[in-house]
């Protein structure tokens, strides 16, 4: 996986990560804490819709009270006068009133009620319920209070009948009433700001609950308790929306789209400054120590003058770079310079064995229809040499000839100390004429040297054998050549010395049936059979 491709999936998961981390402070700090300040706030208006059942209640009670107080209503308790009924309670006064019932109790048991049409039919169910003994009790205790008729729910409230200054006992009780209706409901619903509805319920009073069913809706309910009907109890239910968590939500939504859009163009903006400065600066470095690989070239590393990290990773590489080029330089000299000596002669600089046979092994370029001079040269009696005036004088004589023997050829000839004073020349030539000539040429210059400053005279013997370059090729056949120069060489030592002496190759279509010879007899042989004849001084 590349670079570019794990900065990519970091960046990405680093933005699921804040994602996810947002969604989970949402889910289990920001939700909890906007459901306890809901919860705070439903529990505060039940409390309202409460109070206001409340106030209603001794709305009612107030009424009763003035009512039992009035003292019409005491002289009609008293009096049973009709002219109270007359004149209090016309058709149309319990509507004004806001009220449902008006019932009447004498001290003698005698039952006066007065109610709206819509309570007509439960008037009976009604005076059995408030002429019980347990409902007035409570009624009277308290002021007012709920009860439940046939289903329905009704609000009342009690007041003993008792002359206007109090004095006096009781001459009966007064109820008045009123049914738990939408009016109600609608009075309720100026005091909360939530749906309201009052339902008589088959349960007793339970504390407060508060419900969320889903993320728009909450139901709070409330029951208050009935006079003497302990399993039943009125349910006030509020239901509404959830706007502090819809607003949460839409906050932690808006919250999560900035970042995730921040984070997005910050994952952007971080690719594109990590791929200028991180990633293209080492893919650069990469080009340029390949190019150094296959070029050795440190110019590539001259393009990235980075002041940073990259920059100085560059600047180590461009460093071992030009290290590793200096120590090459140094094994490409070695290399040549052990090359050059390992096929030069110390002392004359000339060639060695090695060299000799490396160039006749891979030199190609013999031209077609010339010759090939091969020599061996041997100072006479340079023992003597060695002998008179020292080992020292002896290499200084050599290296001097060496030169000689250099003046004498071509550059292009092989020039070879093959040991001790004695040299080998390999020399291409033309004409078969030019092999008397060099051979002579190095005879006598030798002869006419004064080695040394003159402090030395010598002379050289000559052994030399030509041959057509066509006939040249495999090793074997040059070893028979330096074979037949060294037999010439032999025959010009025993001929004087101070003499080259040698053959040239005739009839070299025959080569095949005639190889050179190798020995004596077969060098006799070859002499008779004129497969050798003698290079004319
Ligand atoms: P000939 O005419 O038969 O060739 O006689 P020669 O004395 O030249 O030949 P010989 O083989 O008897 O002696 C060769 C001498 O060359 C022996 C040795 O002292 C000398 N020599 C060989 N190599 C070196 C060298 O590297 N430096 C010096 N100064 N002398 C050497
Ligand atoms: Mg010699
Ligand atoms: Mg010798």
């Amino acid at each position: 996986m590349k670079i570019r491709s794990k900065l990519l999936t970091t960046l990405l998961l680093l933005l699921c990560f804040l994602g996810s981390g947002i969604w989970l402070i949402e889910r289990y700090v920001v939700i909890p804490k906007v459901e306890s300040l809901e919860v705070t706030g439903l529990e505060a208006e039940l409390e309202r819709a409460r109070k206001a059942i409340r106030r209603e209640l001794e709305h009612i009670h107030k009424w009763a009270i003035d009512w039992g107080l009035w003292d019409e209503t005491y002289r009609y308790v008293q009096d049973d006068n009709p002219d109270f009924i007359r004149e209090s309670l016309a058709e149309g006064t319990l509507d004004e009133l806001s009220m449902d019932f008006l019932l009447i109790v004498h001290a003698d048991a005698h039952v006066f009620l007065r109610t709206t049409d819509r309570m007509k039919p439960l008037q009976q169910a009604l005076k059995a319920s408030l002429l019980d003994d347990s409902t007035t009790d409570v009624l009277i205790n308290n002021g007012s209070g709920l009860i439940t008729l046939h289903g329905m729910t009704l609000m009342v409230a009690a007041s003993p009948v008792v002359r206007t200054d109090g004095s006096g006992p009781a001459l009966g009780t007064l109820y008045f009433g009123r049914m738990v209706d939408p009016m109600l409901v609608n009075t309720l619903e100026q005091v909360v700001s939530l749906d309201v509805s009052l339902v008589l319920d088959g349960h007793e009073p339970k504390p407060h609950q508060i419900q969320f069913p889903s993320e728009h809706d909450s139901v709070s309910q409330a029951w208050l308790p009935l006079v003497g009907t302990a399993s039943h109890s009125l349910r006030i239910e509020l239901r509404g929306g959830r706007p502090f968590l819809d607003q949460a939500l839409a906050s932690t939504y808006q919250l999560m789209g900035i970042i995730f859009v921040l984070g997005l163009f910050g994952t952007v903006a971080t690719y594109f400054l990590l791929q200028h400065y991180l990633i293209t600066p080492i893919l650069n470095l990469q080009k340029a120590v390949l190019h150094f690989a296959h070029s050795h070239s440190l110019e590539a590393f001259d393009a990235y003058p980075h002041n940073d990290e990259v920059g100085a990773l560059s600047q180590a590489f461009q460093e071992m770079a030009s290290r590793l080029s200096a120590d090459r330089e140094i094994i490409i000299n070695d290399r040549e310079r052990l090359k050059h000596d390992s096929l030069t002669d110390p002392l004359t600089g000339l060639g060695n064995r090695r060299f000799l046979d490396h160039n006749i092994r891979h030199k190609q370029h013999w031209s077609a229809n010339h010759f090939i001079l091969v020599m061996y040269v041997d100072l006479d009696h340079f023992k003597r040499i060695n002998d008179t005036y020292g080992h020292d004088v002896g290499d200084q004589i050599l290296q001097e000839f060496a030169q000689l023997l250099r003046q004498c050829c071509r550059e292009a000839d092989l020039l070879v100390r093959t040991g001790g004073e004695e040299f080998l020349a390999v020399c291409e030539l033309a004409t078969i004429d030019h092999a008397a000539v060099i051979a002579e040429r190095i005879r006598a210059q030798t002869e006419q040297h004064l080695f040394v400053g003159g402090t030395a005279r010598l002379t050289c013997s000559i052994g030399l054998i030509v041959a057509p370059t066509g006939e040249l090729g495999q090793l074997e056949y040059w070893e028979r050549l330096f074979k037949v120069a060294d037999m010439a060489l032999y025959r010009a030592k025993h001929g004087g010395r101070n003499r080259w002496q040698g053959w040239q190759r005739v009839c070299p279509e025959q080569a095949e049936q005639n190889p050179l010879p190798i020995s004596t007899e077969e060098l006799q042989r070859a002499l008779e059979q004129k497969i050798l004849t003698p290079v004319d001084h």
